[in-house]
């Protein structure tokens, strides 16, 4: 029989590859906590009509990358393709947003239906942080200050921002006929998908991949002529708090973001080290997505980060083991396998840090060492019939040269915190 593979583009996360996805998680949870994120934890699946009516008919991830399905009652529902909508959805049914301003931030899988490709996976993995209630410059600069400071406690240094602001809705419109015109007239130009986008989507445009039309994006009208007094005001003072924080920038005014809800502020932090898969973070302002689902008018902004893109990126050579364990408990003869459990159990009491790996099974003393060093254990315990007599253990250390002792059990929680560091 054939046997049954993941599917294309979801990848398991194995055991020797979890600690550094712990380490990355904990670091960034760690520094959102410092700006007083609070984490919130959401539905992995929602109604299709969410992502609708968030993230827009027109954009690639509704109209062609989600994982859509009728449920046993023949209700359209969807694995989140992002995380705003549901946090949205969430805030606004929870009465979160009505006279309150909120951080908040989640973690968890995303999906959408790309072609899987280094850096871009079906199934893949964001820290999302949204900020709700706030209108001003202020919060825009602290969440990339944020970002900065997170790239710094990772020892990134090859990521870059560039920002842009969208204007608000109508200022966008006014450009929008701008570039219709533009691109029209150089229709011959454009492939496909992006004759398509000219008429459902034309911003999207400035986003497309096909290298045919870089020279003519690069020579496209640009919307900062088009902005309106108030995003443009808003837009400098993020400049001047940035300045004055020395965060480096480029303002890229063609960059837009692939979801409708951006307006005013939009940026993403990008890499050369990953080729066209090099923005690791992006995100913007969506002050008019509360009210578009119905409820009181409550500006925010938000951005996600791609874990597996940080992942690529960090050396993780130089963290701290915290997953072998410390100790390797081998046991030798009936009788002390069950006062081995035993003592293992005296062993957590006493110690709570103490990883303590009890060789479960028979197996010649031989054949337990080879575990107890393919293990990654610093130490040995060995409980056999002569130490059993005795009330002892022996000891033997794995990573060195140094030669087998003896101890008493009521002795061994103490030795170990002096020769371990937890
Ligand atoms: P891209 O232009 O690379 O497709 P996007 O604009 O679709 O990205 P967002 O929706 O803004 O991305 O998601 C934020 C971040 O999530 C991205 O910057 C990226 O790091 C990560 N990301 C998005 N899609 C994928 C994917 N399919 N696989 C892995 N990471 C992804
Ligand atoms: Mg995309």
């Amino acid at each position: 029989m054939a046997k049954i593979q993941a599917i294309r583009g979801m990848h398991d996360i194995l055991m020797q590859d979890t600690p550094s996805w712990q380490y990355l998680e904990e670091s960034i949870s760690c520094i959102l906590k410092q700006y007083a994120y609070q984490e919130i934890r959401l539905p992995i699946v929602e109604k299709t009509e969410l992502y609708r009516r968030s993230i827009g008919d027109n954009t690639d991830i509704v109209s062609k990358e989600m994982y859509s399905f009728d449920d046993r009652n023949e209700k359209s529902l969807t694995l989140r393709p992002e995380g705003t909508a549901g946090c949205v959805r969430a805030g606004i049914e929870h009465g979160l947003f009505h006279n309150q301003t909120q951080r908040l931030w989640y973690v968890g899988p995303m999906f959408r239906h790309e072609r899987p490709q280094k850096g871009r996976q079906r199934q893949f993995h964001q820290i999302g942080v949204e900020a709700f209630g706030f209108g001003g410059p202020d919060i825009d600069a602290e969440q990339i200050l944020m970002c900065a400071r997170i790239w710094k406690e990772l020892n990134l240094n090859d990521i870059s921002l560039e920002i842009n602001s969208l204007g608000t809705k109508e200022s966008r419109t006014n450009y929008t006929k701008i570039l219709v015109d533009y691109f029209t007239s150089n229709k011959d130009k454009l492939d496909d998908d992006d004759l398509v986008r000219l008429k459902k989507n034309p911003l999207r445009i400035l986003d497309s991949k096909n290298p045919d039309i870089k020279t003519l994006i690069s020579e496209s009208p640009t919307l900062d002529d088009h902005l309106d007094s108030d995003s443009a005001d808003h837009f400098h003072a993020i400049k001047e708090i940035l300045d004055s924080a020395e965060i480096k920038y480029k303002v890229n005014p063609r960059l837009v973001r692939g979801l409708d809800y951006y307006e005013k502020t939009v940026f993403e932090w990008i890499t050369t080290q990953l080729g066209s898969q090099g923005t690791v973070c992006a995100g913007g302002r969506y002050d008019g997505l509360v009210e578009h689902h119905g409820a009181s008018t409550t500006p925010a902004i938000g951005f996600a980060m791609g874990l597996e893109r940080l992942q690529e990126l960090i050396d993780f050579s130089k963290i701290p083991d915290k997953q072998s364990p410390h100790v390797y408990l081998i046991l030798s003869g009936e009788k002390a396998t069950g006062r081995g459990v035993l003592l293992a159990e005296q062993l957590r009491d006493q110690l709570s840090n103490l990883r303590l790996l009890t060789h479960c099974g028979n197996g010649s003393i031989k054949s337990q060492f080879k575990k107890a060093d393919k293990s990654g254990a610093q130490i040995a315990l060995i409980l056999a019939e002569d130490e059993m007599k005795k009330d002892q253990v022996s000891i033997k250390f794995l990573r060195s040269e140094s030669s087998q002792a003896s101890i008493k059990w009521s002795d061994i929680a103490n030795f170990l915190r002096t020769r371990l560091t937890f």
